[in-house]
């Protein structure tokens, strides 16, 4: 018997299990009903599918997902797994040759509509074959409690009793206890049996912004996630055709997305976001439930969100491939009073809980020093221990002092003054680091007295100074072009000349702001060519392009530069099917392009902020926070572990962390001196460990902690790690 983690390498091209994956698999394997809760992109499908390719017989997936069935089953077929769909929207011929299919035992995976499976037809043909596994998805359906009851899946009970051989596998995303233990009384599942996942979404960083011109920080962040896919969630359908429609005539590649549209419309603008063909996809609530592309990059909310809930969920839809993805809620109190304004027309406990919602979800934002992760998994019954995520704008940004930016406010006034109150915040800035555009020069602002006097912070620093001007009320904002003037505030403030506090962003910050993409070092030429060849083969074949390969897959390509098969198949997400299907194409767009700029195929171990950023310890690649920062620049500045332990008054794991992060992304640490002090491993542990990190990289510890038998812990482990990386480094070309 294959065991499933090989079947996990050689089908479908991954090298670990995601967290509880094999746990859940193995208790499938030896029959035991299982109900698995993981949060979306946790890796459900694989609990199910590694198993139907071990099973003899036949393995049945409900689900109520229609649009989605087709979508699995063009992946699995591309991953060579022999799997049909059978339900309504299928034609009678095509209805029957599915059934003909299945009944001369020619598939492993049939996916079903609840509805289809109750029909007496479906019911008979199952009864023909040998059924090994029933597959429940959503399964939070079966409960009246669920966000989402539906009849026909209480019924699924009666379809279990039909076929008492088959081991019964319930998954679903959300869960509250209460929903849970619904499913497992519903299906007479026992406790044991239950495996549920952290909710955490390590790889999604979580920011929550100031709202104040919205739509011109739309477009700033789409600058920095250029080329990528992403979703932006409106609170009305209005929002949703202004901005769209907007974003349209800045040439960017969008559709909009709403329950007014025609089903036809709205289909069409799903599959142009499916199929690569549009990026962006602008949407109320009504979008995210059906689809599966895993390679969102970036969700923005435009408005607030009307819970948690929904805010959990409509962000888990970015980064379900685990590489690296970006949330930004853009905040501001008036939207409060927006959604307070449809909560009062409702009544009675609708009401109440409406309002609660409501008061959770600004109680979120407008938190500015907590976790992030920590009010979002307590809201999911998880608690958050860590002290710091690193990968939130709460634990990546030092709490800002304010500062005293009188000189700078009393420069932008003046110039506001001086061009007569009649531009905006732009050009006020061009004048001040004396430029010298056509607009400039044709209004002769070159022969100002402010022109030219702000050269000390750069445009970005002035923009966010004009910002606070505005939002502290001495400066107005008015018309279509945001003309500026000044308040009786501000002209008094002048007079008077009081001191005006505030935030002089990092220059240093900003930049590395903007280049908050997927974190991690490849060849972006080379990546845009494969993702060309990927899409004319998607096309070609009618699928969408993450069906051929993911977007991590392609990452990893331009990182390594295979030259050959055996290469390719080290590749995450390159399968002995994938590869004999499409190996080929792509070698031959990497080769000659390698030979054209003189690049050699790199070491395929790859490097760690490569892997599946879901569970790296760092969560993202290049970028890291301020703190972990500080903690490598001391590191390396002579500090020892103890001294920054004190210093920041966290605990040796954390230090160690911090630093593992720091190196990870790239950054060189010093000679490992106090490392060397600090382990207490013997040179033959310190050897097997090494030797393990050579084979399976330095992801993980828990490898080289099973290969010690335990006799190092976690910490002494994260010090090997560690003299590793700065050996590794030390051997690395410059
Ligand atoms: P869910 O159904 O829980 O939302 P999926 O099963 O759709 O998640 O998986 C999300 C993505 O993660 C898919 O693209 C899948 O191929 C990928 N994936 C699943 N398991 C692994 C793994 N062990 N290693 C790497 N990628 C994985
Ligand atoms: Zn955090």
């Amino acid at each position: 018997m294959t065991s499933p983690a090989d079947i996990l390498k050689q089908t479908f091209g991954y090298d670990t299990f995601r967290p509880l994956q094999q746990e859940v698999i193995q208790n499938v394997l030896a029959r035991k009903d299982t109900l698995a809760v993981m949060p979306t992109g946790g890796g459900k499908s694989l609990c199910y599918q590694i198993p139907s390719l071990v099973f003899d017989g036949l393995t049945v997936v409900v689900s109520p997902l229609i649009s989605l069935m087709k979508d699995q089953v063009e992946q699995l077929r591309a991953f060579g797994v022999p799997s049909l769909f059978i339900n309504s929207t299928l034609s009678p011929q095509a209805y029957q040759k599915s059934m003909d299919h299945v009944r001369r035992g020619e598939v492993k995976l049939l996916y079903v509509a609840p509805e289809t499976l109750l029909t007496q037809r479906i019911l008979s043909l199952l009864d023909s074959v040998q059924v090994d596994c029933l597959t429940i998805d959503e399964a939070h359906c079966i409960s009246e409690w669920g966000h989402d009851f539906r009849p026909e899946y209480r019924q699924l009970v009666e379809v279990r009793k039909r076929f008492p051989k088959a081991v019964c596998l319930a998954l679903t995303a959300t869960a509250t206890s209460r929903v849970r233990q619904d499913i497992r009384n519903t299906l007479k599942f026992s406790t044991t049996n239950e495996f549920v996942a952290s909710f955490n979404r390590e790889n999604l960083y979580i920011e929550v912004v100031r709202k104040r011109e919205p739509v011109g920080q739309v477009i700033e962040l789409l600058d920095r996630y250029k080329d990528q896919s992403g979703i932006i969630y409106c609170f009305s359908r209005k929002q949703v055709d202004e901005l769209a429609a907007y974003l349209a005539s800045k040439k960017y590649s969008v559709r909009p997305y709403h329950a007014g549209l025609e089903d036809s419309d709205r289909r069409k603008n799903q599959e142009a976001f499916i199929r690569d063909d549009a990026q962006i996809i602008v949407a109320t609530i009504a979008f995210g439930m059906g689809i599966n592309k895993p390679n969102v990059r970036f969700v923005i909310h435009f408005d607030l969100p009307k819970s948690v809930e929904s805010y959990y969920q409509e962000i888990g839809r970015a980064g379900r491939d685990g590489l690296p993805a970006f949330c930004t809620l853009l905040y501001s109190y008036s939207d409060v009073a927006k959604i307070n304004y449809f909560i009062d027309q409702k009544e009675g406990d609708e009401k109440r809980v409406a309002i609660q919602h409501l008061d959770a979800i600004v109680r979120f934002a407008e938190d500015e020093r907590t976790c992030r992760r920590k009010p979002l998994l307590n809201y999911f019954g998880e608690s958050y221990e860590a002290d710091n995520c690193s990968n939130c704008d709460n634990c990546t940004s030092a709490p800002t002092p304010l500062a005293d930016i009188t000189v700078y406010a009393q420069k932008f006034l003046s110039c506001v003054k001086r061009a007569d109150e009649k531009f905006g915040a732009g050009h006020i800035v061009d004048i001040l680091l004396g430029s010298k555009n056509e607009k400039v020069m044709r209004w002769e602002h070159d022969k100002l007295s402010t022109y030219g006097i702000g050269g000390e912070l750069t445009k970005k620093q002035w923009m966010h100074i004009a910002r606070q001007l505005l939002s502290m009320g001495y400066l107005k904002q008015e018309g279509e072009y945001h003309t500026l003037s000044l308040t009786a505030r501000a002209l008094e403030s002048l007079k008077k000349r009081e001191t005006v506090f505030g935030v002089v962003q990092e220059a240093e910050r900003t930049k590395k702001d903007g280049k908050r993409k997927v974190g991690i070092e490849y060849n972006h030429a080379l990546f845009a060519i494969l993702r060309q060849k990927r899409k004319e083969m998607a096309d070609a074949d009618g699928v969408p392009p993450y069906v051929i390969f993911s977007d991590r897959t392609l990452t990893e390509m331009a990182a390594y530069y295979p030259q050959s098969r055996e290469s390719l198949l080290k590749i995450a997400g390159v399968g002995q099917v994938k590869l004999s299907q499409y190996g080929d194409a792509f070698l031959g767009v990497i080769k000659p392009f390698c030979e054209k700029h003189g690049l050699q195929e790199s070491a395929l171990t790859p490097s760690p902020s490569l892997r599946d950023a879901s569970r790296s310890p760092s969560g993202r690649g290049e970028s890291i926070g301020e703190r972990t920062r500080i903690v490598g620049e001391s590191f390396n500045d002579g500090a020892t572990i103890q001294d920054l332990m004190e210093r920041q008054g966290v605990t040796k794991g954390t230090i160690l962390d911090h630093l593992t992060r720091y190196a990870m992304a790239g950054n060189k640490l010093r000679n490992g001196g106090d490392l060397h002090e600090a382990t207490s491993a013997t040179p033959e542990q310190q050897q097997a460990t090494f030797a393990v990190f050579d084979e399976s990289g330095t992801m993980y510890l828990k490898p080289v902690f099973d290969k010690l038998n335990g006799a190092l812990n976690y910490d002494e482990l994260k010090i090997l790690r560690l003299l590793y990386l700065i050996y590794q480094q030390g051997n690395a070309a410059p």
